[in-house]
């Protein structure tokens, strides 16, 4: 990838606090880190690694990114969070002593034909009220009776569910979806697991043997009405560009794309180069980024490659660091005015990535 000048930090030490912080909040569960997705941006080798310490299991979605981690010598388990696609995936998740959930018939039926060296370990996926993947509650007894007679599965079976609802504190369905998930489950031999990060944080009825936590490892809120400063998270990833030009305008300018911004008056107006071709969010409404120590707001509309900022009242110079979300300016804030959430910041984002 060309080095487009956006330079992303990531900070392990505060990886480290997060996950550790949510091993304090649910002390009697085993915490599994989820790095799906690059470790939503953060680099999921490195994140990997910055864990190996402190981490009790892994998730990851593709068979790629388990195998990835392998040959980094990652040994604790990975689970695969969409199971296998077909027999070859599970001969190859076996091969790599992979976990793998299992979530449809088709997947039953690979388990029941697959003829592995070794047994897998295999979580069973209900769907409580998620809508999205996993077997409905009614069919549990049969699909744990048939996965229990498989050759190709250990038999340690944990259960699992995703909730829907859990970053809204008030939302009914989470204790539904726990309920429903309890109940379906109060007599079968198996582990639990419930919680992503809201969970573990906010849902202390959904602590299990093991939650899944992702978001707030990368120092996101999973909580909509909650920062996550004040959750004890600390900051993970700092994106940061450079000003590279300023101009002073008369009023009636008009600015960028669409012309959707006019000047009121004589300003001096800010670019900095970052735009929706790093994966910064084009449909930001009222943005603001850090210059400094100053804020200065996002006007017109984002460019590819830049976008553009009101320099009104702010002390700035061309070369000039400038700070679009990390610890000194909180990635919610940019996900409320991007009407977004940090995960879908986070994972967008390009740029040259460096470790401290
Ligand atoms: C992504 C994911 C998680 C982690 O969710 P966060 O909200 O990021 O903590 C947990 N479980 C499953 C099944 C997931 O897909």
């Amino acid at each position: 990838m060309p080095d487009r000048g956006v330079r992303i930090t990531i900070d392990l030490q505060a990886l480290q606090h997060n996950f550790q912080l949510a091993q304090r909040s649910a002390p009697n569960s085993k915490t599994m880190a989820v790095i799906k997705a690059d470790a939503y941006g953060h680099g999921a080798l490195e994140c990997g690694r910055a864990l190996s310490a402190y981490a009790d299991a892994y998730a990851v979605v593709f068979l790629d990114e388990a195998k990835a981690l392998r040959e980094a010598g990652i040994h604790q388990p990975i689970l695969l969070l969409q199971g296998c696609r077909s027999i070859h995936d599970l001969e190859q998740a076996a091969a790599l002593e992979l976990w793998t959930v299992v979530h449809s018939k088709e997947q039953l039926r690979m388990h029941e034909l697959a003829k592995l060296p070794q047994p897998v370990t295999v979580w069973l996926k209900l769907d409580t009220g998620m809508g999205r993947l996993g077997f409905a509650l009614a069919e549990l007894p049969g699909v744990y009776a048939r996965l229990s007679e498989c050759q190709s599965v250990s038999p340690s079976i944990t259960l699992m569910t995703h909730l829907a609802c859990a970053d809204e504190r008030h939302n009914p369905l989470t204790l539904e979806q726990c309920q429903r998930f309890r109940k379906a489950s109060a007599s079968m031999p198996c582990s639990h697991s419930i919680a992503n990060s809201a969970g573990v944080l906010g849902w202390p009825i959904t602590h299990a043997e093991w939650n899944r936590v992702g978001i707030m490892l990368y120092g996101g809120t999973p909580f909509v009405d909650s920062s996550a400063a004040d959750l004890g998270l600390k900051s993970v990833m700092d994106v940061e560009s450079t000003l590279i030009a300023i101009q002073n305008h008369v009023p009636g300018d008009m600015l960028g794309y669409g012309a959707e911004w006019v000047c009121p008056e004589a300003m001096p107006v800010g670019v900095v180069a970052i735009g929706y071709g790093d994966g910064y969010p084009r449909g930001i409404r009222n943005g603001n980024v850090l210059i400094g120590k100053q804020i200065a707001r996002i006007i017109g509309r984002v460019s590819m490659d830049s976008l553009l900022i009101d320099l009104r009242g702010i002390t700035a110079h061309v070369g000039d660091n400038v700070v679009l979300w990390g610890a000194k300016f909180p990635v919610e804030e940019v996900a409320q005015s991007a009407a977004t959430i940090s995960y879908e910041l986070m994972c967008q984002i390009r740029g040259r990535r460096h470790y401290r």
